[in-house]
């Protein structure tokens, strides 16, 4: 009988706990930014990544607004093992006012926390980030009642998100950090320069021993081989107010994109998603890829990304194609919350 052999999931461990190099993001389940998600592919595509060897989901409150969290607790019961599950969700953000603010006071802090458990029916979180800085709390004073939580037991290590390394060492200073999850892609490097003064984020974590999470591992689709040139994304939906997706860039992106494609399939026999995805474990300091996924299905082309590499030549070629193509590159920043005012 024929059997296709699958290739076995790559792991990695953080804070001594072994996770899968892919995690599931799931953003996109939250359902407001990215198109409705029913609830039956949401839990299916959560209960499906456990099927296909990825344990780490990543959620965060803000993700529909309490729905992806609440929707992973119901994933969680409905397949009934709680340790194939290595929860990472998030704090630190405010949407009760106009727009979405960053926010870790002490007392939000301590409403979220209580909120995600109950959301998520679980007595402890694996990885509790914070999602974004807040620049008028003092970090330390963040990082102290995070510390509390892990103290009291509710959650088992700490994390940050969009962190610069200033930030981190003030958070360190108070209490162990043990990942930073920063925006990653073919077309978003900005972790491994140096700004301002400041290291790149990251060799910095690597080199001290943390782990990197790297979100828009697919360029939220630009990089995932469905996306083409025209394409038009629906109100309502993040990509449509995207500065990659609005030509005249948008053009500039699928240039590139198009000769990523040529180029994976000619040299590697694989897809542009493949080759990107890919492409982000391979790079120095990388721990674990968040895949976004909406259905299972989708999360069917992290088997052709497992078990290979790409060399420092192809790595050289793909920064050829993108200087050549991209002349008017734009970041992620467009996804930074407001400051909260005080
Ligand atoms: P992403 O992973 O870069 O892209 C996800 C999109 O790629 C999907 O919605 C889907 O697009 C497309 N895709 C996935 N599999 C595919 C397949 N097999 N074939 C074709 N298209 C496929 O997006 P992301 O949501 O920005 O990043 C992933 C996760 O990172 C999020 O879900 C979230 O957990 C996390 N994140 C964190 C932050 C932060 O501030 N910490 C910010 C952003 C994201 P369609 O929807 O068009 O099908």
């Amino acid at each position: 009988m024929f059997s296709m052999e699958k290739t076995a999931m790559e792991k990695i461990r953080i804070a001594g706990v072994e996770v899968s190099r892919f995690g599931l993001g799931t953003w996109a389940i939250g359902g407001t930014e990215w198109g409705a998600v029913s609830d039956e592919d949401a839990i299916a595509t959560m209960i499906g990544a456990v099927e296909r060897g990825i344990n780490l989901i990543d959620t965060a409150p803000i993700y529909g607004r309490g729905r992806s969290e609440g929707l992973l607790g119901r994933a969680i019961r409905a397949h009934g093992r709680r340790e194939d599950f290595y929860i990472a969700t998030k704090t630190g953000l405010d949407w009760s006012g106009d727009g979405v603010v960053a926010n870790s006071t002490p007392k939000r802090l301590r409403e979220e926390i209580e909120a995600s458990l109950r959301r998520l029916s679980v007595e402890w979180i694996d990885l509790y980030q914070v999602h974004w800085p807040d620049t008028v709390t003092p970090i330390e004073e963040t990082a102290e009642v995070l510390a509390g939580f892990v103290h009291e037991g509710k959650v088992r290590a700490l994390g940050v998100s969009n962190f610069s390394v200033a930030q981190m060492e003030a958070f360190g200073k108070v209490a162990p950090v043990r990942s930073n999850q920063p925006p990653f892609n073919i077309f978003e490097r900005e972790i491994e320069q140096a700004h301002g003064g400041e290291e790149a984020v990251l060799p910095w974590c690597a080199a001290h021993g943390m782990a990197v999470l790297t979100y828009s591992s697919l360029c939220r689709s630009l990089l995932a081989g469905r996306v083409r040139r025209g394409m038009k994304f629906e109100a309502g939906d993040v990509r449509s107010v995207d500065p990659k997706f609005i030509e005249p860039r948008f053009g500039q992106y699928m240039n590139a994109v198009e000769g990523i494609e040529k180029f994976a399939r000619e040299n590697f026999g694989k897809t542009v998603l493949e080759f990107a995805a890919r492409w982000v474990l391979d790079r120095p300091g990388v721990s674990v890829a968040l895949w976004g996924a909406k259905r299972p299905e989708q999360l069917d082309a992290i088997q052709g990304a497992l078990g290979w590499r790409i060399d420092h030549d192809a790595m050289e070629e793909v920064d050829r194609i993108v200087a050549e193509c991209v002349k008017d590159p734009v970041g992620p920043e467009y996804l930074t919350p407001g400051v909260r005012k005080t």
